[in-house]
């Protein structure tokens, strides 16, 4: 008999699968707290009955995604991951420490179809989804690996997670049920490149988490050389998307901004900017480029992001420049996966 893999199941699903062997309903909620406690083994359940551990020994099992190799910074405490999925893919996660608590960016995709110039995530296009619990494990094995809670999740790693939106919703659920991360929404954090429709339907969920929005441009020539998503959906159109967010949620939105070398990071640029963002709820993460190999981009040099930034700021927009973690394993978003695909 095929094992079931009870990641993944939602309470309910549990229920209806201990029904099935004959239990209790109320024993889901055991199990289901073990496994968001990180527990792969039935047999390390202290408060289940012999007679049910050796009935699930018999019918299920639990996945766990495996360390395939692990890169420490010697400057700060992050730690970037390369996880080994049941089906041999990989995927990428990064743990940032602060003083907070721990954050966990996660992936949402192998690989990813957006294309963004920028990004080595995308360079083998997209392998397929993660599954809510494969994302859970993401969150999980950082938690085995560090011996600390994560206090806070960021879906920002490979992949578009407004594509993969079912997932993406029940993994947000199982980050904030008290019985498993109990995360609050605000310290969950969904990152986007601008699916229109996504972000419309994710603001009628009743759920307001944080949404970071990759902008990335002042204006639609600029974005359409950046970010092809832009033909399918012009920054204006995003924009209208964004207030929608703002109004349902009454949460402020954080446009991610890489800065590239002459292409985007001018001070006219920044002006533009400043009139398109001006009178929105939001916040402005500027973010110097990490180089992708092959690709001829530059990050900008500091004075001009200071530069960019101060204009912004002049101008009432709340602005930060992201602070850089683990500077010498500083491999961008996707560039560990693909470096070692490529062997
Ligand atoms: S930046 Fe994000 S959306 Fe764009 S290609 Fe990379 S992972 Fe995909």
């Amino acid at each position: 008999m095929n094992k079931i893999n009870l990641k993944g199941y939602t309470l309910t699903q549990m229920e209806e699968f201990l029904k099935q062997l004959g239990e209790p309903a109320y024993r889901a909620k055991q199990i289901f707290k073990w496994i968001y406690k990180g527990q792969t083994q039935f047999e390390n359940m202290t408060d289940l009955p012999k007679k049910l551990i050796k009935k699930l020994e018999n019918s299920a099992y639990i996945s766990m995604v495996n360390i395939y190799k692990k890169y420490e910074s010697d400057i700060d405490e992050t730690v970037k991951y390369i996880f080994l999925l049941e089906d041999r893919n990989m995927v990428e996660s990064v743990k940032m420490k602060y003083s907070f608590g721990i954050t966990a960016c996660i992936s949402s995709q192998v690989g990813c179809p957006m294309g963004c110039v920028f990004c080595a995530s995308t360079e083998g296009g997209i392998v397929r989804n993660l599954s809510w619990g494969e994302m859970t494990d993401e969150v999980l094995a950082i938690e085995n690996d560090s011996n600390e809670k994560v206090s806070r999740v960021v879906v920002m790693g490979s992949g578009e997670p407004l594509l993969n939106y079912e997932e993406l919703i029940q993994f947000l659920k199982v980050m904030n049920s008290p019985l498993a991360f109990n995360i609050s929404l605000r310290r969950l954090t969904v990152s986007t490149c601008g699916i229109v429709p996504g972000i419309i339907r994710l603001s009628e969920e009743g759920m307001p988490i944080t949404l970071a929005v990759s902008l990335h441009a002042p204006n639609d020539d600029i974005r359409n050389s950046l970010m092809p998503i832009n033909k399918q959906y012009p920054i204006l159109q995003l924009l209208d998307a964004c207030k929608y967010y703002i109004i349902k949620t009454k949460r402020r939105i954080t446009f991610e901004y890489v800065l590239i070398s002459n292409i985007n990071d001018t001070e006219q640029c920044a002006q533009e900017l400043s009139n398109l963002l001006e009178d929105l709820l939001c916040h402005v993460n500027l973010i110097p480029l990490n180089p992708v190999e092959g690709k001829n981009l530059n990050r900008s040099d500091p004075v001009r992001v200071r530069r960019f930034e101060k204009i912004l700021l002049d101008e009432g927009i709340s602005t930060t420049v992201r602070r850089e973690m683990g500077g010498d394993i500083k491999a961008a978003c996707g560039q560990l996966r693909r470096s070692l695909l490529m062997g």
